[in-house]
């Protein structure tokens, strides 16, 4: 199997692996302390999760504090939700194109503001901005088109009306490097090689958010419930690597990038070329018929780029903000790649999708 679906989730970095085995913790080990313990084996784990701590803080700006959560959907689910402006009633803007975690949390509150892109998929940075806004929400890489947004200017958008400013860098972290001027930053472990079940919400110092899980006062209060300490481990050293081969990752990104818009000459980008992180590509053909394609290329992950991850099967709302229309989101697909994919993986992949396209006429 050829896995070009890197924005769905990422291989465990063997790192990684490593670094989680040992806290897995067998009944012959001394590494099953539960990390909030006082006593011996709780310390020996709660440095373990102190060390990883550190090694995720790495992927941040300096002046924030982690805070370790179940994922990066919940880690923007404490942002939103704790935040005090939202709960006073404030509006909180976001991005037309952000994912469900803050689409669907803001919409659920209420008091929202959509904030539009234009057809290259990059948000109109001089948009009327209420001045009832408290929070701004923006991605800084999008999860189906890749585009990158102007999170600088944005800062400044929500400085002006005196919002706070959430970025979702979920799709950067690892990457690239995360924005300073964000008040709070949510990322995933399994998007940079590391495990699922744990994702981080970065604080910046000072900023006070208000618990969404109560109970024994975990993670500064803010997020109750015992942490793993192997998956806490083992995002420490998918961050470490990350930070250490990122400009590897990236130049490797590049030339796998060159591949495929070679390969896929005739089809039409969706979303900008420039403005964009070159392991991504979502790309339409006329006419194509993609539960098809998808069913002839069983061998290649990929996805149809017109629906929401949550396979529910509605028409994706990015392609919808960018001013395609269902015939067109209907006939896009979405290539992920990264680290471990190589560059045969990459020709073949190609070859065999096209193949397929081909013979629909
Ligand atoms: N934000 C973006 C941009 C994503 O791509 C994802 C995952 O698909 C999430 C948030 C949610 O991350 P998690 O799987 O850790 O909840």
């Amino acid at each position: 199997m050829i896995y070009l679906d890197y924005q769905a989730t990422t291989p465990l970095a063997p790192e990684a692996r490593e670094a989680m085995i040992p806290w897995l913790g067998g009944p012959d080990s001394n590494t099953f302390g539960n990390p909030h313990s006082p006593h011996r084996m709780g310390r020996m784990a709660a440095a373990a999760v102190e060390v990883a701590r550190e090694q995720v803080a790495a992927l941040f700006p300096p002046g924030g504090q982690v805070i370790f959560t179940g994922s990066a959907t919940e880690a923007i689910n404490l942002a939103i939700r704790g935040n005090a402006a939202v709960r006073s009633g404030e509006h909180t803007a976001f991005c037309a194109i952000e994912h469900a975690a803050v689409i669907d949390t803001v919409k659920a509150i209420g008091n929202w503001t959509e904030l539009p892109v234009g057809a290259d998929g990059v948000i109109v940075p001089d948009v009327d901005m209420p001045k009832y806004v408290g929070l701004l929400a923006v991605m800084q890489v999008n999860n189906e088109i890749g585009t990158i947004q102007p999170i600088a200017e944005m800062a400044k958008r929500a400085k002006e009306t005196g919002a706070l400013l959430l970025v979702d860098g979920v799709q950067a972290a690892g990457k690239m490097a995360l924005p300073a001027e964000a008040d709070m930053i949510a990322v995933s472990a399994h998007k940079l090689h590391g495990p699922k079940g744990i994702g981080a919400l970065w604080v910046r110092d000072g900023l006070k958010l208000i618990p969404h899980v109560e109970g024994g006062g975990q993670e500064q209060g803010l997020r109750s419930g015992t942490l793993s300490p192997a998956l806490c481990a083992g995002f420490g050293a998918a961050a470490a690597q990350a930070v250490e081969r990122m400009e590897e990752d990236a130049t490797h990104a590049e030339e796998l990038w060159q591949i495929a818009r070679d390969a896929f000459d005739g089809w039409t980008l969706n979303g900008s070329a420039e403005q964009r992180w070159h392991g991504n590509l979502n790309i339409r053909k006329d006419g194509l018929d993609v539960a098809r394609l998808m069913s002839e290329c069983r061998e290649v992950m990929f996805s149809a780029g017109s629906a929401c991850a949550s396979g529910s099967g509605r028409t994706s709302h990015v392609l919808r903000a960018i001013g395609l229309s269902d015939a067109q989101a209907k006939s896009s697909i979405r290539l992920g790649w990264g680290r471990y994919t190589t560059r045969e993986d990459m020709q073949r992949a190609c070859s065999i999708i096209l193949e397929a396209a081909d013979s629909q006429g």
